[in-house]
């Protein structure tokens, strides 16, 4: 069993980065096929997704922008089920079909905050790309259009998900370890 220390914790290899990136790909397939000639606008949710959104946009092939914006609702291991909007929105969504790119949805909370300002700026579809999702976690009846991987309900570590600020840089997955 492949383990690692993070700050104070212990973390295992959960999954591997070949398992990512056939996942992601797949994802990115999909969109080509779903999204041909509506010129999609990425919009990246920093910091979580910045490596799931590279990696997923190397296998765009259609026409398409990205950008970014900022959120924040996390203190170490829990959720605090407050949404900090960090860094807004620069681009105009009118009348674009934008497609939120998220690290993973978990509870749900933020990714309805944000379809909710989305459609208040008037953005003509939205549709939603997460690399994980925790199913059993979800509280919100929020639809989810692109879910690379499902996983349960535990905390993990990793391609681009941190503990505490550290661990976004890892090419694979990591669950923690409880004691
Ligand atoms: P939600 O609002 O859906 O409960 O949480 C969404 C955000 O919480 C995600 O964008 C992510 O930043 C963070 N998050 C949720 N679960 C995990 C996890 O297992 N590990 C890490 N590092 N972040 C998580
Ligand atoms: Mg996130």
């Amino acid at each position: 069993m492949e383990t690692i220390t993070i700050r104070d914790r212990q973390f295992t290899l959960s999954i591997p980065e070949h398992d990512i990136l056939k996942a992601v790909k797949n994802v990115a397939e999909q969109i080509n096929n779903d999204m041909q000639n509506l010129n999609p606008l990425f919009i990246c949710v920093l910091n979580g997704a910045f490596m799931f959104a590279s990696d997923l946009m190397k296998h765009i092939s259609i026409p398409c922008e990205i950008t970014f914006i900022k959120l924040s609702s996390y203190a170490g291991l829990y959720t605090t089920g407050v949404v900090k909007e960090v860094m807004g929105l620069s681009e105009s969504v009118i009348e674009r079909n934008v497609v939120v790119v998220e690290d993973i949805v978990d509870t749900g909370i933020t990714m309805e905050r944000i379809l909710s300002s989305l459609t208040t700026q008037g953005a003509k579809s939205i549709k939603v790309a997460t690399f994980l999702q925790k199913p059993d976690a979800l509280q919100r009846p929020i639809n989810i259009d692109y879910v690379a991987m499902k996983i349960p309900n535990d905390f993990i570590v990793g391609y681009g998900l941190d503990y505490d600020g550290y661990g976004r840089n890892l090419k694979e997955i990591y669950t923690v370890i409880n004691d």
